[in-house]
């Protein structure tokens, strides 16, 4: 094994003055607003928190105090609408269970804000429709909050299948599993979820691969399981193993469930060797090794990259996307792509046979490339 040598280091940073960075109403303090975002906010160098919205007054006070939010500038769900009158806001970053999406990005855009929107950004391909509509026509910006494509490790494999690096790919395998016991979360109600194990985490290993290849699927072929009797799978689905098959004749075989120890990886196998990315998917923590065919050997190397704050990354690319009038780089027909191809899945599972995906080309619809320092 060899270990790769260590990157340059990162580039100065230069964050704008704080007045100048731009302003985030963080909508709904669950989990993944109060232990990932509202830190990386306090981070970033083009985006800060400005207003906070919350069904919980008690926790919304604590939250406010903790980073110094003024009370007019909280706001429950019935006040949403008041956002339209707070000129520091520029951007409503949408972190709900994912059936209350649609309502308060439409809600959103129509007060005028640029909507940052958490994936899945919804639970059908119709509502994805929706919200892309009444974005453009209050033409406000929307992005969905891949940020995965804003991860160094993932980056710098997809820059290795760009560059051939490995040779051509030819075969992934990606899983993307944890196991998840609250039987009253929302996750496990389809009305609020809009499926289980596929729209939540299996929609990783869907949007990852996409974005590495740089190239959409055309076809399709699923199988889905729920174990019968457990009260988790009532509702929503267990697992989902599914093919998508690519134009240059690449096939991704991808699998998702909701009740087995958490793994969460991908290996692209190429002609001339193979690239895999273990803890993928995760916050931190990814571990990128590569294989390379020399004659008889194989070279192995383990790519030693720095790790960023994938939430601060995607917010600051966001706010430089509205700073410069530009198109972000996963806006919202990157998150309906993936409902087509979902909805394709969940099709083929139920029908026993391979769904054709209509053509896509997600060179039409992503902006420029992120800088990601
Ligand atoms: P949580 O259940 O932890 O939080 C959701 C919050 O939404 C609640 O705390 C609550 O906040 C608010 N809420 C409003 N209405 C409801 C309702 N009817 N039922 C439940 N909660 C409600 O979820 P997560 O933070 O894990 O997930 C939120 C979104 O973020 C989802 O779309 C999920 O897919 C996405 N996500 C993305 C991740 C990523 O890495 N990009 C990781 C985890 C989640 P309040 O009390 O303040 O009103």
């Amino acid at each position: 094994m060899e270990v790769g040598h260590c990157q340059k280091s990162a580039p100065t940073p230069t964050p704008l003055p704080p007045d100048k960075r731009l302003g985030y109403a963080v909508v709904g303090l669950g989990h993944l607003a109060l232990e990932e975002v509202l830190p990386a906010l306090s981070n970033c160098k083009k985006s800060r928190l400005v207003a906070l919205v919350s069904g919980s007054p008690e926790k919304m006070k604590k939250v406010a105090l903790q980073y110094g939010i003024s009370s007019e500038n909280c706001y429950t769900y019935q006040t949403f609408d008041q956002l339209k009158n707070n000129a520091s806001v520029n951007i409503i970053y949408i972190i709900l269970p994912n059936g209350l999406h649609k309502e308060y990005v439409i809600k959103g855009a129509k007060a005028g804000k640029h909507i940052l929107c958490e994936k899945p950004m919804a639970n059908t391909v119709e509502e994805c429709r929706e919200m892309i509509a009444a974005c453009k026509q209050a033409q406000v910006k929307l992005m969905v909050a891949y940020r995965i494509q804003f991860q160094p490790h993932n980056r710098k494999l997809r820059e290795y299948i760009q560059q051939k690096t490995f040779g051509i790919p030819k075969y992934i395998e990606a899983c993307n599993a944890q196991s998840t016991a609250n039987v009253n979360h929302w996750r496990h109600n389809k009305a609020l979820a809009g499926g289980g194990a596929l729209p939540d985490i299996g929609l990783y290993c869907l949007n990852t691969t996409r974005f590495i290849l740089d190239m959409e699927p055309t076809e399709v072929f699923a199988y889905q399981y729920s174990t019968p009797g457990n009260p988790l799978f009532k509702e929503v689905e267990e697992l989902v193993s599914w093919q998508m098959r690519f134009p240059s004749g690449i096939i991704a075989n991808c699998a998702t469930d909701y009740d087995v120890h958490e793994s969460r990886r991908y290996r692209v196998n190429c002609q001339k060797g193979w690239m895999n990315l273990d803890k993928a998917y995760a916050y931190k923590g990814q571990k990128l090794t590569t294989a390379r065919a020399e004659g008889t050997l194989e070279l192995q190397q383990e790519v030693e990259i720095a790790e960023n704050n994938q939430f601060g990354a995607e917010m600051d690319h966001f706010s430089d996307c509205i700073l410069n009038n530009r198109r972000p780089f996963t806006p919202g027909e990157e998150g309906l792509q993936d409902h087509i191809i979902m909805e394709a899945i969940y099709l083929s599972a139920k029908l026993g046979k391979p769904v054709q995906i209509p053509p896509a080309d997600a060179a039409k619809w992503r902006g420029p490339e992120p800088k990601i320092s």
